[in-house]
């Protein structure tokens, strides 16, 4: 069974009930994470998974909401790990090795924090109580930069990228298409409604779009460009047949109107499929 776990769901904005990005999605007894932005690491436990069972991580972009939590994530599964299982694999656009290298690598922000790990008697003695066996290795993740195409694949899963358009030049934004035998998932990152992510959606059977606010308002607020609102994403998913629409990223004035009936009205004429205005840790069956 294929599932997406929504761990962030909300934007820069914090509020009470959502803040910054970040998805997982379980295909057997893989998890597969998407953005890792504001506490996700937390988010992923409370959703019932844990930093340990994802070995592959995949950045639509490295704004922060989709990235503040890495650090935390990086040290927290090696640390958990106890030297078991594998590196985690990395992948992302522009910026992914060298922002990996300069957070956990030698000489990066939180060097110092698995030195001290690595070689203070008390924190080994910690790391054999949970298991391990000395001496200590220190964090390795392989990150690797990625462009369109064929990205990674594993034994149920195969993920292919297409260019995203967000905010070029400064930052280059992916969207990512997720292939299983139980369907297929298309994860937007922060785009506007544009062809490459259309082709790459085709025919999918759910699309985890990005859904800022109701599109007539941000088109008021010349707030439309580089992002999706209500019936942008509606159009997009009908023009690409995908089955099913999952809006996260949601600002702060379009998830004050929960339970959101008057927009499931407007964007009625827009889309054919299912509908669902996400919730942090929810998690829906592809
Ligand atoms: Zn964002």
């Amino acid at each position: 069974m294929a599932e997406i776990y929504v761990l962030g769901g909300g934007t820069p904005t914090p509020t009470e009930f959502r803040f910054g990005s970040a998805h997982a999605m379980k295909i057997g007894d893989e998890v597969l994470m998407f953005d890792c932005g504001p506490a996700a690491t937390h988010k992923l436990v409370k959703a019932g998974l844990y930093p340990t069972m994802v070995d592959n991580l995949f950045f639509t972009h490295h704004h922060f909401d989709h990235n503040i939590d890495y650090p935390c994530f990086l040290l927290c599964r090696w640390d958990q790990a106890a030297g078991e299982g594998q590196e985690l694999n990395v992948y992302g656009p522009t910026l992914t090795e060298e922002i990996t290298q300069k957070v956990i690598g030698v000489g990066g922000a939180f060097e110092s924090d698995w030195q001290a790990r690595v070689n203070h008697p008390y924190s080994q003695q910690v790391f054999v109580n949970r298991g391990g066996t000395l001496p200590r290795i220190p964090p390795a993740p392989k990150a690797t930069d990625v462009g369109p195409g064929e990205v990674a694949s594993g034994k149920n899963w195969q993920v292919t990228a297409a260019p995203a358009i967000h905010v070029q030049p400064y930052l280059d934004s992916l969207a990512y298409r997720v292939d299983t035998p139980e369907g297929s998932v298309i994860f937007t990152g922060d785009t506007e409604p544009c062809d490459s992510v259309r082709e790459l959606a085709r025919d999918a059977d759910m699309m985890v779009c990005m859904c800022w606010d109701e599109q007539s308002v941000m088109e008021d607020n010349n707030e439309h460009r580089g992002q999706c609102g209500t019936t942008g994403a509606a159009q997009m998913a009908q023009d690409s047949g995908v089955k099913k629409l999952v809006l996260v990223h949601m600002g702060p004035s379009l998830s004050k109107d929960a339970p959101f009936d008057q927009h499931f009205e407007d964007m009625a004429p827009f889309y054919d499929g299912q509908i669902i205005f996400s919730e942090e840790l929810m998690k829906i069956k592809v």
